[in-house]
């Protein structure tokens, strides 16, 4: 566990490893409390950010409970806070990120908090609890999102046919939740369209991949960061930069040198993962 002060503390310490730009945000972000994160009763889990460029200043607003989950969501938070204020001296035309990149600055930061957690664990058993949260982030991104995504699919498609029933729906549901995990569950849950908030927000279909998408996009950035050392900073600040104003694949051949169409990036990503997994499995071996 990390008390709030403990969790800020570990948040600059390696945010500063990676840029002391994001660090110093976060820093102001802590000491200006634009952060509203007490834990009280009748507030929901969960965290939400938001930008005010007439001020050029950001909000948070989450439940901090003190949890190693918590600290990452609170990196997370701060993240896409980060993002907003490199865009604040831009035109409010190139501000204005699509989707699939919304979610890249936040997974980013949030990787380095949860891979700083699990490189301070001194004991087994420590190491296997922050791993396994770190996996569950690999699970929901590659599992449950990917359920929303075919359920969604699977959902459009019926729609250009007629109404859908409830009854059609719940069905579709449960049937993409047993595709995604591979029918790797005990039970499934079929309500879920009715349960779960991103569906319901009908401006925007598919409010699901962004996330996938943003969480092997940012781990891209992470192995790019690791790789450049110093010169990083200032080569990230100029991708967030350019979020709004090119296509996803033009920006990550112009900052990252990668391409997106071809399956490398994707499954250099999706490696990282595997990593983990391998790891979790010998630690956990004398517990089967
Ligand atoms: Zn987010």
């Amino acid at each position: 566990t990390y008390s709030f002060d403990e969790a800020a503390d570990f948040i600059l310490t390696n945010f500063r490893k990676f840029s002391p730009k994001m660090a110093d945000f976060a820093k102001k972000a802590f000491e200006n409390s634009w952060i509203e994160a007490e834990d009280r009763p009748g507030k929901r889990p969960g965290g939400y950010c938001t930008s005010l460029p007439e001020t050029k200043e950001s909000r948070i607003f989450m439940t901090y409970s003190n949890s190693v989950n918590e600290v990452a969501t609170l990196a997370h938070e701060l993240g896409h806070a980060f993002h907003s204020s490199v865009l604040w001296e831009l035109p409010e035309l190139n501000r204005n990120y699509a989707m699939n990149v919304a979610e890249t600055a936040s997974t980013f930061a949030e990787l380095i908090v949860a891979d700083a957690t699990l490189k301070e664990a001194t004991t087994k058993e420590e190491k296997i609890n922050l791993l396994d949260a770190k996996m569950q982030n690999a699970i929901a991104m590659f599992m449950n999102i990917h359920a929303r995504f075919i359920f969604e699919n699977s959902f459009y498609q019926a729609r250009q046919e007629g109404l859908v029933s409830p009854a059609q729906i719940t069905e579709m549901m449960t049937a993409a939740q047993k595709e995604s995990y591979a029918d790797g569950l005990s039970s499934y849950h079929p309500h879920f369209w009715a349960a779960k908030l991103h569906f319901f927000i009908d401006d925007v279909p598919f409010y699901n991949f962004p996330y996938t998408f943003g969480y092997l996009f940012s781990m891209g950035i992470y192995a790019f960061a690791n790789q450049k050392g110093a010169s990083f900073e200032e080569e990230y600040i100029a991708l967030l930069q350019d979020t709004a104003s090119m296509t996803t694949e033009e920006l990550a051949q112009k900052h990252l040198g990668v391409d997106l169409t071809k399956p490398d990036f994707w499954q250099a990503g999706i490696d990282m993962v595997l990593q983990d997994i391998d790891t979790f499995m010998e630690l956990t071996e004398e517990y089967v």
